[in-house]
């Protein structure tokens, strides 16, 4: 309480006042005593020197001083007559009192009565004054004066007057308690007039430290009331600009870090921030989605007991040791996934290095792409470098000298003929992709029946069904089935479905053709009971070049991107194609194909 400025104010008033009334008060009692004791002094020496010495210089110096007893009463009456304050004596040379107006003091011994320093210094021939102030209460104040009376120009006895200075004593005391009492009202004065001063002070500071509590709190909605112009005013008015601006600063800050959350909980990369001691200060959602770490562990927030199992590169240790930049990416892969994480420094408010931030990617996807790439380029060289070696080698063969025997000659060029349709298909076959690739392929459709072209498919087939034994048969209900499609190209997938079960179908076996209208759509089923497909190969049995079999595919004659061309045709019809297979039993390709234009 006494810490606030309100008694501050008070003290600091208090203590002026009280040291500035002290003061002026001992120096009005001091001047006041000091004058009223120099009229005493000059009435005395005024009643000495002007009356009594002259009164006493004019009896006759042959008249001593214990003879002329009488005369010298009588000069002292003549003063004492009217009104007289001051008490006078003549004492002679043995200390006898002479003559006095005291009449209880005639006769006495003077030193007994009187100040005899005074008195011995009197006979001496001094002029001596002494104001005899005692402690004692009862003993008046006095003020004593002692002349030599110089007869016969010896010293022959002394006057001595005294003044009683008890009146003003009493006067002085009076004052000062006057004094005091002016000073405590002064003081009460003060601390009333302090109190209301530290007050009109203290209280808007109040109102700012309450108000700006409240602000500490989150309340920002605080306003002071301005009450004057002064100092005080203008902190309120700064207070009140204050608040505005943090509210406004505030708010901007807070709608900035909500537009930083929703941007980290929904982007599609992870991104996680940790600090100089490897504590994990943030992780979106998708970063803990990506490395499958739930909110515990994040909260433990242990960054390098997460990363130096995925990927020890990525540790903290690993890259305040060897990497000065901490600048990088690398490369995650957890289950079937891969990431690649890049990391930069941020810096601190401080503008040191603060942490490290970490983005995390899913690039599976793009991996998937580079590799299927990477395959293809493969593939194509591979099924290109076949037929070229054969011609080659055949060509140089003939060259050689081959090309004299006629038999020899015809086989070789037969071979190279056959190679060389093979390369013409695969080159068709990919160009054909390509287009469908980059969606240049226009499709010409147009109203036909489905069920014509089927039968007439499997017409075109039947001498190779024949050729190896096997029973081909078309089966339907439907006598037409009008739909809207491009005729050759469902043609073309047709011969690749229908030529593949009779292909990978043993002598004696069958392969039956299927047609039936299902909500709208053409459903076709090309059964067969060949060699079947392996579980593990059906989910990449649409991707090109693949084959169960390499050998006995090229044996065949085929390319490995029928299937492909095939889903790719169907697709483009807004139509689907799956396969069902049991490896000894058989396959059943299933074609789904709508039928009507604005299906399409
Ligand atoms: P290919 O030119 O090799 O026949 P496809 O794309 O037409 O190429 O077929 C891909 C692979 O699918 C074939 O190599 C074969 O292993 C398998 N396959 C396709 N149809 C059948 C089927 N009816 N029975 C068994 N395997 C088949």
């Amino acid at each position: 309480m006494f810490k606030s400025i309100r008694w501050k104010f008070i003290t600091i008033y208090f203590t002026l006042v009280f040291i500035a009334m002290a003061i002026v008060g001992v120096f009005i009692i001091q001047k006041f005593e000091a004058y009223h004791l120099n009229v005493s002094s000059e009435r005395l020496n005024m009643v000495a020197k002007d009356y009594i010495l002259p009164g006493i210089q004019k009896i006759p110096p042959g008249v001593s001083l214990e003879d002329g007893r009488e005369e010298f009463q009588k000069v002292i009456d003549r003063w004492s007559t009217g009104f007289f304050r001051e008490e006078i004596f003549i004492i002679k040379k043995d200390f006898e009192i002479i003559a006095t107006n005291n009449p209880g003091f005639n006769g006495e011994n003077a030193i007994d009565e009187l100040e005899d320093v005074l008195i011995v210094e009197g006979f001496k021939g001094q002029i001596v004054e002494k104001d005899k102030i005692s402690r004692d209460p009862t003993q008046d104040a006095t003020k004593n004066l002692v002349f030599p009376i110089i007869r016969n120009e010896k010293v022959e006895g002394v006057l001595y007057l005294r003044d009683n200075l008890t009146d003003i004593y009493e006067t002085l005391n009076k004052s000062k308690r006057i004094l005091t009492q002016a000073t405590f009202l002064a003081l009460a004065i003060t601390v009333l007039l302090g109190y209301l001063i530290a007050k009109s002070v203290t209280e808007p500071i109040n109102d700012v430290t309450k108000k700006a509590a409240h602000m500490a709190k989150g309340d920002f909605d605080q306003r002071v009331e301005i009450k004057s112009d002064d100092e005080i005013g203008k902190l309120a008015e700064m207070f009140n600009y204050l608040t505005e601006k943090l509210k406004t600063t505030l708010g901007e800050i807070s709608s900035e870090k909500s537009k930083m959350e929703t941007i980290l909980n929904y982007m599609a990369d992870g991104l996680i921030a940790v600090n100089m001691d490897g504590k994990i200060i943030h992780a979106n959602p998708k970063a803990m989605e990506m490395l499958k770490i739930n909110q515990e562990v994040f909260t433990e927030g242990d960054y390098d007991g997460i990363f130096e199992k995925l990927n020890e590169k990525l540790s903290l240790k690993y890259i305040k040791t060897y990497n000065e930049s901490w600048i990088g990416s690398e490369v995650i892969n957890i289950n079937e996934s891969i990431y690649k994480a890049s990391y930069a420094p941020y810096k601190n408010e401080r503008n040191e290095r603060g942490g490290l931030v970490l983005v995390i990617q899913d690039v599976t996807e793009q991996q998937r792409l580079e590799n299927m790439r990477r395959e293809f380029v493969a593939n194509v060289s591979h099924e290109l470098k076949t037929p070229i070696t054969s011609i080659k080698s055949y060509t140089e063969t003939l060259l050689s000298g081959a090309l004299e025997d006629k038999n020899i000659s015809e086989r070789f060029l037969k071979v190279i003929h056959d190679e060389s349709n093979r390369m013409a298909r695969l080159v068709r076959d990919l160009l054909q992709l390509s287009n469908f690739d980059y969606r240049q392929t226009e499709l010409s459709k147009e109203r036909k029946d489905l069920a014509k072209l089927i039968k007439q498919s499997v017409m075109k087939l039947e001498m190779a069904a024949k050729n190896k034994n096997q029973r081909l048969e078309f089966v339907t209900e439907e006598e037409e089935m009008f739909g809207y499609f491009d005729h050759d190209r469902i043609e073309q997938v047709l011969l690749n479905i229908i030529s593949n079960a009779i292909k990978y179908t043993e002598e004696d076996g069958e392969v039956k053709v299927h047609l039936e209208k299902e909500d709208g759509n053409a459903v076709l089923s090309v059964k067969d009971t060949g060699i079947g497909i392996p579980k593990e190969d059906l989910p990449r049995i649409f991707e090109r070049f693949y084959r169960v079999d390499k050998a006995r595919s090229r044996e065949l004659g085929g390319t490995g991107l029928g299937l492909s061309i095939a889903k790719e045709i169907i697709e483009a019809h807004s139509g689907t194609i799956e396969i069902f297979s049991e490896v000894g039993e058989g396959t059943d390709v299933i074609i789904k194909l709508p039928l009507e234009e604005n299906v399409v």
